[in-house]
């Protein structure tokens, strides 16, 4: 029998729940990584995994790294994440959303959901009825809350930024080529800030007619998911799913920073070193793209404005600094700095 315990990506975590509606066809998986600094917090995924197993390492994966990224943000929470197991056609009713709801309202608290890939400020707005233990959602006044996706794109763009100062001494992104992957909620932010500052765009993403839309509305060039990640540019910035640099990946890349928003970049931890050896400057990705958790925090605390949003987002390059400069003096990648400083922060160094 395979348990969690015994999986490659099981790293203590305080809890990992299934539910099952079948009224709705709800399947879903709830992980909680750690509670060490408050409620665990982190978006729901709706999608179709080929395989269950899948769908389980993502969300351990995921859970982990959101208590990574809410302790590098300075935010009093833990980590988790839920995982909605898709059909094929990723079809979604009201009544599934309400019966997910029903399975988070269920942990009491010790879990706060929001949006990631596949659900919607609209979703939300379906869970929050079954489950107060929600956020990600409008707000009357217009100014926290909300789709997370802009907010990450921010903190992305200036990762962005950051990365070209510390990796080429460039104070500005124009004239810079960034090879996009993805041209979803976080990819377009991204393009939209990084085209104001004057920087070209390779934008891929496996629904060509999307990658198409972004490359109107931004200026860009559309090019084969295939190719994005061995184009010759000055940053790739993954903004689709995980696990995209791999030892194979990371052997063709031909650019000297890696900044995006998409969760688990990295394959293994060993892909971090492999980036490092290749003088590969990289920005952690749950440092990179906690900008949605930084709003999403503040909506559900309470405790701030957009301005402390702003602000807080603006922490986002200056921890990615602290991480660069400490694998600089100890010569360690900058992925493994991250986590030490991240696992030191939730009480597990
Ligand atoms: P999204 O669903 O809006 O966009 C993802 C896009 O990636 C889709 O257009 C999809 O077609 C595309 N895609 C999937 N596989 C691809 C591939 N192999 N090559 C090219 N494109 C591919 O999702 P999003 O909200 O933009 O999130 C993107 C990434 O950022 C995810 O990894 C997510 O976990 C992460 N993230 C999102 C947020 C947020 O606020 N939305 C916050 C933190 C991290």
């Amino acid at each position: 029998m395979t348990t969690p315990w015994g999986l490659p990506d099981f790293d203590a975590h305080e809890a990992v729940d299934f539910f099952t509606d079948e009224a709705t066809g709800l399947k879903a998986i709830i992980a909680i990584h750690s509670t060490h600094l408050g409620p665990a917090a982190g978006g729901a995924r709706f999608w179709h995994y080929a395989k269950d197993e899948q769908a389980l390492t993502d969300a351990l994966r995921l859970s982990r790294g959101m208590s990574y990224k809410n302790a590098m943000a300075g935010l009093p929470l833990g980590g988790g994440k839920a995982v909605l197991l898709a059909d094929a056609e990723r079809s979604k009713s009201p009544d599934l959303l309400h019966a997910f709801g029903r399975a988070v309202d269920s942990l009491g608290g010790r879990y706060i959901t929001a949006e990631d890939v596949g659900m919607s400020v609209a979703d939300m707005i379906e869970i929050a009825r079954s489950t107060k233990f929600v956020a990600g959602l409008p707000n009357s006044s217009g100014d926290v809350g909300g789709d997370p996706g802009p907010h990450t794109s921010l903190g992305v763009f200036l990762g962005i930024k950051a990365a070209v100062k510390w990796g080429l001494g460039k104070s500005s992104l124009s004239g810079l080529h960034i090879a996009l992957q993805g041209a979803g909620s976080v990819a377009t932010g991204v393009a939209l800030h990084a085209c104001a500052e004057g920087a070209r765009l390779s934008i891929a993403d496996v629904d060509q007619a999307k990658a198409q839309k972004l490359a109107d509305r931004a200026g860009g060039k559309v090019v084969s998911p295939d190719e994005i990640l061995t184009l010759e540019a000055d940053v790739l910035s993954p903004c689709a799913l995980g696990a995209v640099l791999d030892e194979q990946s990371i052997a063709k890349l031909q650019v000297p920073v890696v900044a995006g928003g998409a969760n688990n970049q990295l394959a293994t931890p060993d892909d971090g070193e492999r980036l490092h050896k290749r003088n590969i400057l990289y920005a952690p990705d749950y440092v990179i793209n906690a900008g949605g958790i930084i709003n999403v925090c503040t909506e559900y605390l309470g405790d701030g404005d957009a301005t402390l949003v702003r602000r807080r987002i603006e922490g986002i390059p200056v921890r990615l600094e602290q991480i660069w400069a400490e694998g600089a003096e100890y010569g360690r990648d900058p992925a493994a700095v991250a986590d030490k400083m991240a696992q030191r922060l939730i009480g597990r160094a």
